[in-house]
């Protein structure tokens, strides 16, 4: 660990703020630090490891397309990249797919993508909510709502302004001549794990259709099936279970009129990252029929997008979480970690104030004021995530006070099990 941390420490820019943990090699849901020690990954790299970590279909994937093609560019066609465009096409609608490298790569053409829309107009202003994440780019760090992103690295891209999520009335008040698009997360991930409500997601798409907007999702973090549907918006989305007698166990979804809005609801475009690669370097954006073209030959391109190794392990991932019905897993075993996760938070009410989520991405908000987090000046969230870490479980901070767990979609529901203990016990020591 020492001489992992010293070359560190001497040659890697100190731009992330790590904990003291040098991780060397992964199976599943395990990963063993250097020095042996075994860890539960309720973090799956910030909600990228889709298959846990060292998947034997994957790394067969990587290693046959890898002898057989890696990269060519954008200048020549591949049979990877467009087959992985119609599978997301066939999971959303009719539309088609940019390939990029990362979140923020998605982004950034989300944002040119609204330029174009609005530029014949003069319109170019891209509306966001605060506690928002888009990204870690210069337009990304603009369109974020977070001013910690921002800090230092002002003046930010003109053309983005924030107003306060799940507040339809404060998105319309916000709409000026040159706005162009509204951009949201179904879930905000970094900013918390707040899931969008189900009226703001179908007022958004009216309000957008009024004002000719196009309403652009982040699904970076809350897509590709985290929620238990490819989107969290299908989720958000879904009318509630028909339960004679027993009370309805999904987001409340909106009544009569509202459900067909809801069944055909899409917004006009969705950025994607993270899971899609499953650890392999890959961001998409698909976007919707009547705007697939506004992006035409010359106007927007990136080297590695789409390369046929990136898109054949992407394809091999849809076809392993289809085949082995993650999506549904994902949404039993969160339903069933955030319900006992919601017990423990009714057992320790001074020590946890909320459990929030959908599916496998879920967060516990810390109460504000645990005694045994007090006077070393370290967030909460932080000192959490640390004695997790010494009880031998990864999950990931989202800012001072909010824990994330984003495990791989195919934990298994004894490794749930076995993290809820530790969770427990490390939350009864905090007493
Ligand atoms: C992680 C994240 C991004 C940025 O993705 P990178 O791959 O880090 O560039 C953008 N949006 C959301 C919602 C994210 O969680």
């Amino acid at each position: 660990m020492a001489a992992v941390k010293e070359l560190f420490d001497r040659f890697v820019v100190p731009s992330y703020g790590r904990f003291d943990l040098a991780l060397s090699r992964g199976q599943g849901s395990r990963v063993w630090d250097v020095s042996g020690k075994r860890y539960l990954d309720l973090g799956a790299g910030i909600a990228v490891s889709a298959l846990g970590h060292a998947h034997p279909e994957i790394t067969r994937a990587l290693a046959e397309q890898s002898a057989r093609l890696v990269h060519v560019s954008n200048l020549y066609y591949t049979e990877p990249q467009g087959r992985l465009a119609q599978a997301i096409v066939t999971l959303l609608g009719p539309g088609k797919v940019f390939f990029a490298n990362s979140g923020g790569e998605a982004n950034e053409g989300l944002f040119k993508l609204a330029r174009k829309f609005g530029h014949d107009e003069g319109r170019y202003e891209i509306l966001t909510a605060m506690n928002s994440f888009h990204g870690r780019t210069l337009a990304g760090i603009s369109a974020t709502g977070q001013d910690k992103v921002k800090k230092g690295f002002e003046p930010m891209v003109p053309g983005f302004r924030h107003v306060p999520f799940n507040d339809l009335e404060a998105m319309r008040d916000a709409i000026s001549p040159a706005t162009a698009a509204i951009l949201v997360e179904g879930i905000q991930g970094e900013g918390g794990i707040t899931p969008a409500t189900p009226e703001y997601l179908l007022g958004l798409r009216a309000l957008c259709d009024e004002k000719r907007l196009l309403l652009f999702m982040d699904g970076v973090q809350c897509g590709h099936f985290r929620s238990g549907r490819f989107q969290s918006f299908q989720r958000i989305l879904e009318p509630p279970p028909a339960a004679p007698g027993g009370p309805p166990t999904a987001p409340h979804a909106p009544e009569p009129d509202g459900r067909k809005a809801a069944a055909a609801f899409l917004p006009d475009a969705i950025s994607m990252a993270k899971s899609l690669g499953g650890g392999f370097p890959i961001g998409a954006f698909w976007v919707r029929a009547p705007y697939a073209d506004l992006l035409g030959p010359g106007t927007h391109a990136t080297t590695f997008g789409g390369t046929p190794l990136a898109c054949a392990v992407a394809l091999k991932i849809l076809e392993i979480i289809a085949r082995d019905g993650l999506a549904n897993h994902a949404r039993a075993l969160g339903d069933l970690l955030k319900q006992r996760l919601t017990r423990l938070a009714e057992r320790f009410p001074d020590r946890i104030r909320a459990v929030r989520g959908l599916g496998l991405m879920l967060g516990l908000e810390l109460a504000p004021d645990i005694a045994a987090f007090a006077g070393n000046g370290k967030p909460a969230s932080l000192q959490l995530v640390q004695r997790l870490h010494e009880a031998g479980v990864l999950t990931i901070p989202a800012g001072p006070r909010v824990v994330r767990l984003l495990p791989a979609l195919n934990l298994s529901a004894s490794e749930a099990e076995e993290g809820l203990a530790i969770f427990e016990a490390v939350f009864a020591r905090l007493g």
